[in-house]
């Protein structure tokens, strides 16, 4: 069966201060096979945010459910990493540590080799000789492959990437994602990847899942015929 299934999916924000509850994605359906790369397409607000944070166990569908090998997701687990737009690194911490704390929330950090993984990573990405800077030191670029590392370094099953090139420059932009397709491809992680690019959905995507706004659901899912690295 599928690695993952999103089945009848639908999310509701209450929002407190008028009373009222907005409809963010509304009765998505989808099957992901393991080891196949899905962009989601969509313009700002349609809810590509709300589907990936329901599959990373970061918000509860109000109707539905999201099955991992047939287990519906109640929370975070080790099988799932996710990517943020913004990094999201600890300041106060070094690339060695930032990418350290991927295996922290996994609570892998025990047992021998935890050293050489998280060395392994940041070779991976192309951060060897940065172990020691800081966030601030880095370029946006690299402070998102600090952020790629800290994903891939517990060796999750699905990668969760919400727009990982959208605040990364143009010229950086272009050359990160070739990088990532060919680090997915080495790998064979199962990833969801959102975007607001169509040439970054195209060029990445085995299948593209083009969502709709008001409330977000899936307008059209497009099947790329573009060979992978
Ligand atoms: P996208 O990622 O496509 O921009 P989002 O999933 O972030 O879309 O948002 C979908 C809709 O849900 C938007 O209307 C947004 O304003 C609303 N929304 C998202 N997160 C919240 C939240 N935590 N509380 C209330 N409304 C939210
Ligand atoms: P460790 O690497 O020893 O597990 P951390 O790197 O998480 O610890 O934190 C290093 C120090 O920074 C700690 O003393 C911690 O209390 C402090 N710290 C925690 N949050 C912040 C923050 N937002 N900004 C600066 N320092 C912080």
């Amino acid at each position: 069966g599928p690695l993952i299934s999103v089945r009848n999916l639908s999310v509701s924000y209450n929002l407190a201060r008028t009373g009222t509850t907005r409809v963010a994605i509304e009765g998505v359906d989808l099957d992901v096979q393991e080891g196949e790369f899905i962009t989601v397409l969509g313009p700002s607000g349609c809810g590509k945010t709300t589907f990936m944070n329901v599959i990373a166990g970061l918000v509860k569908p109000t109707a539905g459910e999201v099955l991992i090998d047939g287990v519906a997701v109640t929370g975070p687990g080790p099988d799932r990493a996710v990517v943020f737009q913004d990094y999201a690194l600890l300041p106060w911490r070094t690339v060695a540590d930032n990418v350290r704390f991927g295996l922290e929330m996994q609570k892998k950090l025990r047992g021998a080799g935890w050293r050489e993984r998280v060395q392994e990573a940041i070779e991976l990405v192309g951060l060897a000789g940065f172990e020691s800077s800081y966030p601030r030191e880095l370029s946006g670029g690299m402070q998102q492959r600090v952020g790629l590392a800290r994903a891939i370094v517990a060796q999750p099953r699905i990668l969760l990437m919400d727009e990982p090139l959208g605040a990364v420059d143009a010229l950086t932009r272009e050359v990160m994602r070739d990088e990532i397709e060919k680090l997915i491809a080495a790998t064979g992680k199962t990833v969801v990847f959102i975007t607001h690019s169509i040439e970054e959905a195209i060029l990445l995507g085995d299948r593209i899942v083009v969502f709709k706004s008001h409330p977000g659901a899936i307008k059209e899912v497009i099947t790329t015929d573009i060979p992978r690295p």
